[in-house]
């Protein structure tokens, strides 16, 4: 029978003492049109490629926990504890795909939006070369690798996601998605006469349920959904992705969104898809849902499936240029 792992990472002291920020580094923020944050991003990178977020490891865990001890979804989920606890301490890549690398930089009034992006491109290559990232960057139709995770032609890879804010400090979130929970992604256009789903909460339920049972195992569940009602075609997805940077376990601000979110939980993890499709009771670690508005003509739902490896960090530069990581 498999020994139930703890999971054990090393302390923040040991994080910050492999830090590639040199021991004291701090922004002028007075200056933030000369800022250069390429190391910042190189190390939140570093920490993200490694370390999964304490909330999603308490989900895991959890989910862990409520499997019969020795079943396969009780061993797979107590494996990726180990995992977890593998990668953090060697700092390693969570999982060979590294994933799509996806930055929203929330900034204020002066920044470059142009020089950050050099910076923060500077930053994703040398990650590749030290090994942090796997060069995941591929032309489309030969299937040839750039070997560096940019998209030489047309400036698409990494995604950037820029917003001017009244704050006076900059936050720079990023999250690696997989490519196999990526292709596990959905979008619907309602009403679905296939679904029996309407125009309404109800039919989105459904969306959603379909989703997760055409996914079965290949997102490598336990899956997190970001899930968008309304908006279009390209402003749902972008939202559904956003979605799975909250927190699990911090509540929607509408508190009936809240409420369908645990219900629907709840119900997605009686479905016995489990860990990995090897059945169990934790198919799903969370869904986040935002309805949006949307066009007369249009009802879209758009889902985006991300993996038990959530690779999702922030740095926030403070106004007096110290720098802290939420990872
Ligand atoms: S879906 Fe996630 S866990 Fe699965 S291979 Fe891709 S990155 Fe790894």
């Amino acid at each position: 029978m498999s020994e139930c792992v703890i999971p054990t990472l090393t302390s923040p002291e040991v994080v910050a003492s492999k830090s590639v920020l040199p021991a004291g580094w701090k922004a002028d923020l007075a200056n933030v049109k000369g800022l250069d944050i390429t190391l910042p991003v190189m190390e939140l990178l570093r920490r993200t490629t490694s370390r999964l977020p304490q909330d999603v490891i308490e989900a895991i865990v959890k989910g862990r926990d409520a499997e019969e001890e020795g079943s396969r979804a009780f061993n797979t989920l107590n494996d990726m504890v180990r995992n977890i606890n593998l990668a953090d301490g060697q700092v390693t890549p969570l999982c060979q795909d590294t994933g799509s690398i996806i930055f929203w930089v929330r900034h204020p009034f002066g920044l470059s939006q142009r020089a950050a992006k050099v910076q923060i491109r500077a930053a994703v290559v040398e990650a590749t070369k030290r090994s942090w990232l796997r060069p995941n960057c591929v032309e489309s139709l030969s299937g040839k690798n750039s070997g560096t995770n940019m998209d030489p032609f047309h400036d698409h890879h990494p995604a950037f996601h820029f917003e001017e804010w009244d704050k006076p400090e900059i936050e720079i979130s990023v999250m690696q998605k997989g490519g196999g929970c990526e292709n596990v992604g959905a979008q619907y256009r309602l009403p679905d006469a296939a679904l029996g789903a309407g125009r309404d909460i109800k039919g989105v339920r459904k969306c959603i349920i379909d989703a997760v049972v055409k996914a079965q195992g290949q997102g490598c569940s336990p899956g997190i959904l970001g899930v968008a009602i309304g908006g279009d075609r390209v402003t749902g997805y972008e939202k559904s992705k956003e979605l799975i940077l909250r927190k699990l376990g911090t509540a929607n601000a509408d508190p009936k969104m809240d409420a369908f979110e645990k219900d629907l939980t709840a119900d997605l993890n009686t479905l016995g898809i489990g860990p990995m499709g090897y059945g169990g009771v934790t198919t799903a670690l969370g869904i986040h849902v935002e309805e949006m508005y949307r066009h007369p003509a249009s009802f879209y739902v758009s889902i985006s499936y991300m993996c038990w490896s959530s690779r999702r960090g922030s740095i926030t530069i403070a106004a007096n240029g110290q720098p802290s990581f939420d990872l």
